[in-house]
């Protein structure tokens, strides 16, 4: 076996050439490790309620390289229209969630980002600008994330503890820089629907994973591109039926029901029922405990007895 085996030829074109030691090596560079499912939850509750929001609001066009005022008034709804709406179900229901925010969409509102702290919600790192991880190098990936954390405790006053990429795209750099920063924990990646401990090349790294799914978003659901071929399937009703569904099992397996919305998908008139016909669902099964991703890390580290946390 080549003792170092990054300095191997390998052609990515051809992956069927690749000696068993790649493909072996590329999996085993970030992996699940041990499950962090807890016998019970917080209290001895039956079911873990996780809600995020990602606010990204004129981010999504910025990081293409956008200036449509057109798709930037959809970003604008977001913050606009959108997040209230998110924010007073939450409050009416008296439950706490996460929301992830771009840098520069919390810069752009930092009234939204004081009416979410206020309200006793996380705010999590979301990139600087909704960048793609994989497209940078170390270095511009590191510096992006540390700038996130500092404007996001400058407007917030409160240090972000939890990370999740944008687009959900976790590059090969991204474990070492949530392990630099002494993150509590990730939500970026799909290897279960229970917290697990994130392995970095075999090792445990402590770091706590939330799992998300595209099939818990609603952005496969309602994200529309007047340019592109693809256009949204389904309805409103079809989500809120795929969400009982993961809500029903997950409390019949005693687990966490994770799910992420985006205020400018969501936080429309006709699909804001979603939001909160979903907490009541959850509510009326009794027995179940509604926290931010960090309570949820922070609960799970705490009862497997994690190194890092
Ligand atoms: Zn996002």
């Amino acid at each position: 076996m080549p003792s170092n085996l990054s300095s191997e030829p390998v052609d990515p074109k051809k992956p069927w050439t690749w000696a068993e030691a790649i493909w072996r090596e590329r999996v085993a560079s970030v992996r699940a490790g041990r499950s962090l499912k807890p016998a019970a939850w917080k209290d001895g509750a039956r079911m873990a309620v996780a809600l995020s929001f990602d606010s990204d609001h004129e981010t999504i066009d910025l990081r293409n390289g956008g200036a449509s005022a057109g798709r930037m008034s959809q970003g604008q709804y977001g913050a606009r229209s959108g997040m209230p709406r998110i924010l007073d179900v939450l409050e009416r229901h008296g439950v706490p969630a996460s929301i992830f925010m771009p840098a520069v969409s919390a810069m752009l509102h930092p009234e939204e980002v004081r009416r979410v702290a206020g309200a006793g919600h996380e705010i999590g790192i979301h990139s600087w600008i909704h960048e793609f991880n994989s497209v940078l190098d170390h270095e511009t990936e590191r510096d992006l994330s540390l700038r996130a954390a500092d404007a996001l405790e400058r407007l917030s006053g409160t240090r972000p503890v939890g990370m999740r990429t944008a687009s959900w795209d976790f590059s090969p750099y991204t474990l070492a820089i949530i392990r630099e920063m002494g993150l509590l924990y990730d939500s970026s990646l799909m290897a279960d629907d229970e917290p697990y401990e994130l392995l970095e090349k075999g090792e445990a790294t402590g770091v706590v994973e939330i799992p998300v799914e595209w099939i818990r978003d609603d952005a496969p659901y309602f994200n529309m591109d007047r340019m592109a071929s693809a256009r949204p399937y389904g309805g409103p009703a079809m989500l809120l039926d795929i969400l009982r569904r993961e809500v029903d099992l997950a409390f019949e397996e005693g687990g966490l029901f994770q799910v992420t919305l985006h205020p400018h998908h969501v936080g429309h008139r006709s699909r804001i029922f979603i939001l909160d016909e979903i907490i009541r669902h959850a509510k009326a099964k009794g027995d179940v405990w509604f926290a931010t991703h960090a309570e949820v890390a922070r609960f799970c580290a705490s009862e497997a007895g994690t190194t890092a946390c």
